[in-house]
């Protein structure tokens, strides 16, 4: 027979469905700064982000009362209820991203909001508070993740090589700066520029800057709201000579937030049938906003799978949508 015991390291185990590898720390990170209402968001990656991933912003900060609780299990200053997924309108709900990451790291968090003088810093290792103090510090959050796994030796051997790593951690920000062109995002590695680039009212400069000139000349605007307030489609629409083999090559987002749906892919396909060759991918920028209440993001921690209620009638518009803009 065997008894049944509290797992020691629950903790660890659990960190594990958010914190997968350096990349997906940089996205909780990213996603916290925007939900902040920043408009700059500096990230500072040292060593494939093995040794250090810093972000910058300045948004509103965190209450100094607030500082140690934001890094409990299921604390958030954006949801209160199961209900409150209905009506959504940040990135971040399910509380466990920073808790998370405190439990596989070294946190180093400077904060402050407008309303206090003087700001905070707390620094935990492994969920440990090492140090916790008043500081002065500009509007926004500063916060640093060294040595990642530095507590779980095997989830560190299952690391790739600096090279993957960091391309990971890079994919996922380009994503970001499609996403959010009104802020200005700064990127870098060992001290080295990788990305820089100012806020734009046009999505077409955050293309220009990672995708280069030929690619912004061949995508065209979309930007159309439902009659009925079904759905709004914006973002570009690429020519089908720059179409591509990987269909990730292409980024979506559901309400603002970056998503892999394979069933969303495939409406976008099937209204570029006719103009893309066998075997290729609809290069394209979207974002899909609908009510919050049709969809369903919280069926997996990472939070980029989704799920819709309203497929059956909301697809076929869309479809119809994109093809119309294409012809
Ligand atoms: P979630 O984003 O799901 O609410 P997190 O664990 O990512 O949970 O963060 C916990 C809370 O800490 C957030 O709800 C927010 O109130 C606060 N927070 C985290 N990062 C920032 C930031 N960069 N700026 C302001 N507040 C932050
Ligand atoms: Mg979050």
């Amino acid at each position: 027979m065997q008894r049944i015991k509290k797992i020691k390291d629950f903790e660890k185990i659990a960190a594990g469905e958010v914190v997968e590898r350096p990349a997906s720390v940089v996205k909780e990170l990213v996603e916290n700064s925007i939900d902040a209402g920043a408009k700059n968001i500096k990230i500072i990656i040292k060593n494939a982000g093995k040794s250090l991933i810093q972000v910058i912003d300045d948004g509103y900060g965190i209450e100094k009362e607030d500082v140690e609780i934001a890094f409990d299990r299921y604390t958030s200053g954006k949801i209160e209820k199961f209900e409150d997924l209905d009506t959504l309108t940040t990135l971040g709900f399910r509380g466990e991203a920073l808790s998370s990451i405190a439990v596989v790291s070294q946190v180093e968090l400077i904060t402050r909001t407008k309303n206090d003088d003087l700001g905070s810093t707390i620094v935990i290792h492994g969920r440990t508070v090492i140090e916790k103090k008043e500081i002065s510090a500009p509007v926004g959050t500063n916060i640093k993740v060294k040595n990642l796994f530095y507590n779980i030796p095997a989830r560190q051997k299952f690391l790739k090589t600096n090279r993957v790593e960091l391309g990971h951690i890079t994919d996922i920000i380009t994503r970001y700066v499609l996403g959010y062109p009104q802020i200005h995002f700064i990127y870098q590695h060992n001290d080295l520029d990788i990305l820089n680039c100012p806020s734009s009212d046009d999505l077409k400069d955050m293309v220009f800057h990672i995708y280069g000139k030929e690619t912004a000349k061949k995508m065209y605007p979309i930007d159309y709201i439902h009659p009925d307030g079904l759905f709004a489609l914006s973002g570009l629409l690429g020519d089908p000579e720059i179409s591509k083999k990987k269909r990730t090559s292409s980024s979506l987002f559901l309400n603002k937030r970056y998503v892999i749906s394979d069933k969303f892919f495939e409406v976008i396909k099937d209204a570029y049938k006719g103009f893309l060759m066998v075997g290729r991918f609809p290069f394209f920028i979207l974002n899909l906003d609908i009510n919050p209440a049709n969809v369903d993001f919280n069926i997996h921690p990472q939070k980029m799978t989704v799920r819709f209620n309203n497929e059956k009638v909301l697809f076929p518009f869309i479809e119809n949508e994109l093809r119309r803009h294409l012809e």
